[in-house]
């Protein structure tokens, strides 16, 4: 199996390299294909969304780049969606991603401070667990979404600050029902190592307990590492492929430019 990745992130948004730095780390990390996955505009977060009037730009560019390396490597124009902006529609992008990041218009993966402050708001992280999840599992009612992104995103603090206790009932409760609402839907859920980069993470989302029960209900998975920079374009695949095994997967789909395909993991 030869690897892809179709969760990255540039300069068009809240990454740190151009599309053509990330096109080249992929070549020279020897990933078979790459797909870079734009913050879909939201007004009022170009912080780290895509401003409206890059869009069109960003989309020519990864044009010329994919026939720049024709031949040599697959490049793929990709959306991630954030659920505050989906927009029901594909065309120009290859594939989308669907996202929860913002809760009551918080963006709350920001830091753990924003993180604590949105469970304050609403009163108690159980509570903040399920509106996140219940919000999560409506991306079942968009067809176009491949790809669910880092299903459990809320977590992303909790080894440093521990703020969702999810060994708790309410917590697996809510998780498990929007993985199996998004699972009856068809959507692939990536094995995301994005908070690793960050170093806020030692193991990718989903968590092993949701990626075993994952397992059971015959879901599909797909690696990625959710890079901001080049240097992390194939970060912790090993780390991501290990425990995909481990949880039972012995394969993952990848998208052929029109649809996904299984490919075995190989150890
Ligand atoms: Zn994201
Ligand atoms: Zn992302």
């Amino acid at each position: 199996m030869k690897r892809q990745n179709l969760h990255c992130h540039t300069n068009f948004d809240d990454g740190a390299d151009s599309p053509e730095t990330m096109v080249r780390a992929a070549e020279k990390a020897g990933l078979a294909s790459v797909g870079i996955s734009l913050h879909c505009p939201i007004p009022g977060e170009e912080a780290w969304c895509c401003a409206p009037s890059d869009e069109g730009t960003f989309i020519e560019e990864m044009h010329r780049l994919r026939e720049l390396y024709a031949g040599r490597l697959e490049v793929w124009c990709g959306l991630e969606y954030d659920l505050d902006a989906a927009r029901r529609s594909v065309p120009p992008y290859d594939y989308i991603i669907g996202s929860c990041h913002m809760l009551s218009e918080i963006p709350f993966d920001y830091d753990p401070d924003t993180a604590a402050h949105l469970i304050a708001y609403h009163g108690g992280a159980a509570y903040t667990a399920r509106m996140y999840y219940e919000k999560l599992s409506t991306l079942a009612e968009y067809p176009e979404v491949a790809i669910v992104g880092h299903f459990d995103l809320p977590t992303k603090f909790n080894e440093r600050m521990p703020l969702y206790d999810t060994a708790s009932k309410a917590y697996r409760d809510a998780a498990f029902a929007a993985m199996d609402k998004l699972n009856a839907a068809g959507k692939i859920f990536e094995i995301n190592a994005g908070a690793m980069c960050r170093g806020w993470r030692t193991s990718p989302y989903p968590s092993e307990e949701l990626l075993r029960h994952l397992k059971s209900v015959g879901g599909r998975i797909c690696i990625s590492s959710d890079a901001h920079c080049a240097a992390h374009i194939d970060y912790a695949f090993d780390q991501c492929e290990k425990l995909a095994l481990s949880c039972g997967f012995t394969e993952i789909w990848q998208f052929d430019g029109r649809d996904f395909q299984p490919a075995p993991i190989i150890e």
